[in-house]
């Protein structure tokens, strides 16, 4: 049964889905959804059901994404573009200390972000599992860091099961899709002609109740649960579980890595719409005056030259390195940090790796063959 959830929907049309989202806009949310804008599916400010992809599909290849108009109606049978939910909390860049020479010395400023309400309509499982993850990193118990905090306190997520799959995605068999599992306020699942939508939090709760609502039909119920099923079914890609991806760090000198770094350009790409990769680096900007700076962070990659930099040596120099650091960190590493691996199945990086390198083809390959030691 491919939703996990404990959803009680019930049947509401498209324009009561324009109800809620005028409710939304009404409150003062700033209300983002999809859009078709320069070729991908991407989030953007609406507040009208029209700015959404209806028809809309997307053909995704290793390297490859483009839209396809299909002749229906429907308002999110895409799958996800390069944007994640990451920098609705995690800015890609923002002052976080700001310090002022002043009479009596030094002061020094913590720069928190202005933030609204903000509803984010159409939200996939994949990246709802992945914004768990974030939130494992961003606020622990010890130490959550305020700037996510104060973003992430603001968002309501209204999410969307996934009813079809794109061909990179491989998010059954990292158990993160595509039926909608937790981590959101409401639910939807789109049907021909209308959409089932349930409540999954107390935040979201409100919305809802006045909606003009009827009871789901045993109908729309299993056509629901068909989609998602068809979703998933429709998977060719998948990681090996768990337990074996932790064999990686067995494979370290595995030609494989080597054979790799002749492809991978070390671009970055596929860590920049990860949805759950989380470095980041610091930056000490000092004013021309000298009496006043700022400390920026901004996103930083494993891919990129100066990301394992000590003093004037960098740890990971070769390419092969890199990759090896970003794969095994993220399929074995993070099951000791966080419980689980940090891939959630979403297949954005290999649509978006310009050579269309393929992470479970690689993983295959190295976690199958053996130990071809270089
Ligand atoms: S794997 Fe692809 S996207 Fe990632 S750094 Fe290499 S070339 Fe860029
Ligand atoms: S590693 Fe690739 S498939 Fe896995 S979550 Fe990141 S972008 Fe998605």
């Amino acid at each position: 049964m491919p939703a996990r959830d404990n959803r009680r929907p019930a049947y509401i049309s498209r324009s009561s889905l324009q109800t809620l989202l005028d409710r939304l806009v009404s409150a003062g949310y700033a209300c983002l959804g999809p859009t078709a804008k320069d070729g991908a599916i991407q989030y953007q400010p609406i507040n009208n059901l029209n700015q959404l992809p209806r028809g809309l599909r997307n053909d995704q290849e290793p390297g490859h994404y483009r839209l396809r108009q299909a002749d229906d109606e429907r308002l999110f049978a895409w799958n996800h573009g390069p944007q994640v939910l990451k920098p609705l909390c995690f800015a890609p860049q923002e002052v976080v200390w700001q310090e002022r020479q002043t009479e009596s010395g030094m002061s020094v400023k913590q720069s928190m972000p202005a933030t609204k309400p903000t509803a984010v309509i159409g939200v996939r499982a994949c990246d709802l599992a992945a914004l768990k993850i974030q939130d494992q990193h961003f606020m622990r118990k010890d130490s959550t860091d305020p700037h996510y905090q104060a973003r992430r306190d603001q968002l309501l997520l209204i999410g969307v099961d996934c009813a079809e799959s794109a061909q990179t995605c491989f998010c059954a068999s990292t158990g993160d899709g595509p039926a909608l599992d937790g981590g959101f306020d409401i639910g939807l699942a789109e049907l021909a002609d209308g959409f089932l939508i349930w409540t999954a939090s107390a935040r979201g709760t409100p919305w809802i109740e006045e909606l003009d609502q009827q009871p789901a039909t045993d109908d729309q119920l299993a056509e629901m649960l068909q989609a998602t099923e068809n979703a998933a079914a429709g998977q060719s890609r998948h990681l090996p579980n768990e337990k074996k991806l932790t064999q990686l760090y067995q494979r370290l000198g595995h030609s494989r890595w080597l054979d790799l770094s002749k492809r991978c350009l070390s671009c970055g790409n596929c860590t920049s719409v990860c949805p759950t990769c989380f470095c980041y680096s610091y930056e000490h900007h000092t004013a021309i005056t000298g009496d006043s700076a700022e400390v920026v962070r901004s996103w930083d990659s494993c891919f990129s030259a100066t990301h394992s930099e000590m003093g004037s040596f960098q740890v990971r120099s070769g390419i092969d390195q890199r990759y090896r650091q970003w794969a095994t960190h993220k399929l074995a590493g993070w099951q000791e940090q966080f419980g689980r691996s940090g891939c959630v199945g979403c297949g954005r990086c290999i649509s978006w790796c310009p050579v269309g390198i393929d992470l479970t083809e690689e993983v295959q390959v190295i976690l199958n063959e053996g130990s071809r030691d270089v």
